[in-house]
């Protein structure tokens, strides 16, 4: 599961994911972060056997989760191929394939909205 952490100032300094990966069994892969001592954000990809139990012993330890449900999908018959949506993606969710064909990974995606933006054809669209 991918979410966003919120951290308030008082977060930022407590050992919240030390302590989550030391005594879950979880996988625990870190996006993007934003935080300074004032507080801030953090995308995470949390997976294992405990994931469950981890996310609740984030959320009771007072960050505040909120999971990744949006995405988004290409559209093959209006998409031109021109690349312009490949470098925005904050983690690289968009290729250019060998056949030169630009190809969305919604496994990847987190549903930024940033490639939405850039696409002269409306090609890429939203998927709740
Ligand atoms: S919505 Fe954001 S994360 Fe998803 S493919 Fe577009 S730029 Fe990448
Ligand atoms: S910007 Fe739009 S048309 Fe260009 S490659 Fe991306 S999805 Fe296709």
């Amino acid at each position: 599961m991918k979410a966003w952490l919120k951290f308030s100032p008082k977060m930022v300094n407590q050992a919240v994911i030390t302590d989550l990966i030391k005594n879950y069994d979880v996988s625990f892969n870190i996006l993007r972060a934003d935080i300074n001592p004032k507080g801030g954000k953090m995308l995470i990809e949390i997976s294992g056997s405990e994931a469950e139990k981890g996310i609740e012993y984030i959320e009771k330890a007072g960050i505040d989760l909120s999971p990744v449900n949006r995405v988004v999908k290409k559209d093959t018959d209006l998409c031109i191929d021109c690349g312009a949506c490949v470098s925005l993606c904050p983690v690289k969710a968009i290729s250019v394939e060998k056949d030169w064909t630009v190809d969305v990974n919604d496994k990847e995606c987190v549903g930024c909205k940033l490639c939405t933006y850039s696409c002269p054809t409306k090609a890429i669209k939203v998927v709740e």
